[in-house]
């Protein structure tokens, strides 16, 4: 008698054997092949894989002519299907391929790792159904399956999630007669069986195994996406104006918002602080503002310029002017703000 993982794996090759699509790359399970359709896909609903798959296996039958072909040839074989880098990658693998390896595919996932745009899930996916080794593998659809059958209590997508996920494929693979059978079955049951939504299973060939099942959590495993709660800040901004309209603005330098016009705020403009001392006057308004995961409430207030230090980094800008300058948004509207209320 089986123990439990061995049990799981057997109803899973079998029902994979009974049920399974007949699908372009299972005639031969040449590993090129395999390789191929696994890249496709990626981000690509099966039905779109279908259409490109044969067209391109013809026009690139193996690792030697994928490699010897043009990136551009490759991109255009490719095009309609998206998500480019793939094509790319793809081609630097066949390039690899044939340099360190002679032109043949690898079998072991190790040496799979090491082959351009090859990482631990394609490397499982070659290794195992292309060349029956005992390699798991973890993709979205699988750890859906995996977090439903083991009851794993983590979000959709996250890390605790994968974490748990790869150490159960990996037992089910070690339990299994055949882990080319066994890991396109866990494959194929994410795909029609065990479904985001609405998990088919009175059709599942592990419901009896399934601890979600076993406690009513079907529907609720894995667990949704944790949203971030945002920070929220209070930031006060300085609209410090020169007489004739214009602004006292900071532009950035150097990191990823170069040259963008900043307001004087809570923390370059300190009152007293090293670049810039403002005396404050009156709050004329504020407003909300979320950037990334911060909910900022901008506090707005007419302040006066008591001393700059002379570093290049302030301008007057005038409100006209700003709408060709590159600045972000909460700038834009405090400054129209400032002038609806001066
Ligand atoms: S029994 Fe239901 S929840 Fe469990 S693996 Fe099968 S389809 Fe998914």
């Amino acid at each position: 008698m089986p123990d439990q993982p061995g049990r799981i794996a057997e109803s899973i090759e079998f029902w994979f054997d009974r049920y399974q699509r007949p699908l372009p790359w299972r005639l031969s399970y040449d590993p090129y092949l395999v390789w191929v359709s696994e890249v496709m896909l990626q981000q690509t609903r099966m039905e779109v894989v279908l259409r490109y798959f044969s067209p391109f296996v013809t026009r690139f039958p193996d690792v030697r002519a994928l490699a010897a072909a043009s990136e551009e040839d490759v991109l255009a074989a490719w095009s309609g299907l998206g998500y480019y880098r793939r094509a790319r990658m793809l081609h630097a693998g066949g390039r690899d391929i044939v340099e360190r390896f002679g032109g043949v595919i690898p079998a072991d996932p190790l040496s799979l790792q090491t082959i351009a745009g090859i990482g631990r899930y394609t490397a499982g996916a070659i290794a195992s159904i292309a060349y029956r080794q005992r390699a798991p593998i973890v993709d979205g659809n699988v750890a859906r399956v995996v977090s439903r059958i083991f009851a794993i209590e983590a979000a959709v997508g996250s890390h605790k999630l994968m974490a748990a996920a790869w150490p159960e494929a990996e037992r089910l693979v070690n339990s299994c007669s055949d882990p080319r059978a066994l890991n396109q079955g866990l494959m194929e049951i994410g795909a029609l069986v065990c479904t985001p939504q609405k998990p088919d299973c009175d059709s599942c060939p592990v419901r009896v195994e399934c601890r979600a099942v076993a406690t009513g959590r079907a529907n609720a495993l894995p667990l949704p996406k944790e949203r971030r709660v945002a920070t929220r800040m209070v930031v006060p901004l300085y609209l410090i104006d020169d007489g004739r309209g214009r602004f006292l603005m900071r532009r950035e330098r150097g990191g990823l918002m170069t040259s963008m016009l900043h307001l004087p705020h809570g923390s370059t403009a300190l009152l007293g602080g090293r670049l810039l001392s403002v005396v404050e006057r009156e709050l004329i308004g504020s407003f909300r503002h979320t950037i990334t995961t911060r909910n900022v409430e901008f506090r707005l207030h007419r302040a006066d310029l008591r001393e700059i230090a002379d570093s290049g980094e302030y301008e007057w800008i005038d409100p006209e002017s700003l709408a060709q300058l590159p600045h972000p948004s909460y700038v834009a509207k405090a400054v129209a703000i400032a002038v609806r209320r001066a």
